[in-house]
């Protein structure tokens, strides 16, 4: 699936609808791109503080990978290594940027996953790329996927305009929230997301396995809480 723009006659706009469709033949399940000028002022900026992508000009292109929950283990997170998923998102932007140079003479590059890396927030990108948005469960919600998808994303020397995205999706008019009421550490108090209770439980998984991985040679991955996802009923 992707949401793209269109202009004839503007070859960044004619190169960006090719990278969209090749990342689709790379495996991703979605593509979508958003100017990195409208990033500096996403919603997390405002609230967490400044992201880590040291550019203001060009653009950002977010894929998005399905994660089936019949394959949990692409989700299973290994220190120093993060996930299986995140691995092959990895492979996906790194190629796709390879071959922006190759065929069309474009600078671009994987960016990392977090901030403090360099990373941008991904979920606020992937909403100002017209993928889905977002849900109750503070995921962003993608017609066909719902919230089972993780994303990365690369940067290109791109300049695109800015697209009009219909905002034609509504997942949780009407629903129960079971996605918050579940949730073990009650971090939706309100009804508003709390990133420290969610925060504390990832910490607490991944010490927990830590101190499980140092005395033994064969080393555990981490099966993070994925109950706001898992348990969303929106079908796409
Ligand atoms: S991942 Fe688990 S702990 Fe975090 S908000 Fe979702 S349900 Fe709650
Ligand atoms: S479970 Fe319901 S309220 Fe929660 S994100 Fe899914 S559709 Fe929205």
């Amino acid at each position: 699936m992707i949401r793209e723009g269109g202009a004839e006659g503007d070859p960044d706009q004619w190169i960006m609808n090719a990278v969209l469709a090749k990342a689709l033949t790379l495996g991703a399940s979605v593509a979508g791109y958003v100017p990195v000028s409208l990033l500096a002022d996403c919603p997390s900026v405002r609230s967490a503080g400044p992201q880590g992508l040291a550019r203001n000009s060009g653009t950002v292109i977010v894929l998005g990978l399905y994660h089936d929950p019949a394959c949990p283990e692409m989700d299973w997170w290994e220190e120093g290594r993060s996930t299986p998923g995140d691995r092959i998102l990895y492979g996906i932007t790194t190629a796709l940027s390879r071959w922006l140079g190759d065929e069309h003479g474009r600078v671009a590059h994987d960016i990392p996953y977090d901030v403090t890396e360099g990373g941008i927030y991904l979920k606020d990108a992937a909403v100002l790329a017209g993928l889905g948005v977002f849900g109750k469960n503070n995921l962003v919600i993608v017609p066909g996927f719902g919230s089972r998808i993780r994303f990365r994303a690369l940067w290109a020397d791109l300049e695109v305009g800015i697209k009009c995205v219909p905002e034609c999706l509504s997942p949780c008019t009407g629903c129960s929230r079971p996605c918050q009421t579940h949730c073990p550490q009650d971090a939706f108090p309100g009804g508003r997301f709390s990133r420290k209770r969610c925060l504390s439980r990832m910490d607490a998984d991944k010490a927990a396995v830590r101190s499980e991985n140092s005395d033994t040679t064969e080393k555990k991955s981490v099966q993070h809480c994925r109950n706001c996802e898992l348990l969303c009923v929106y079908a796409g």
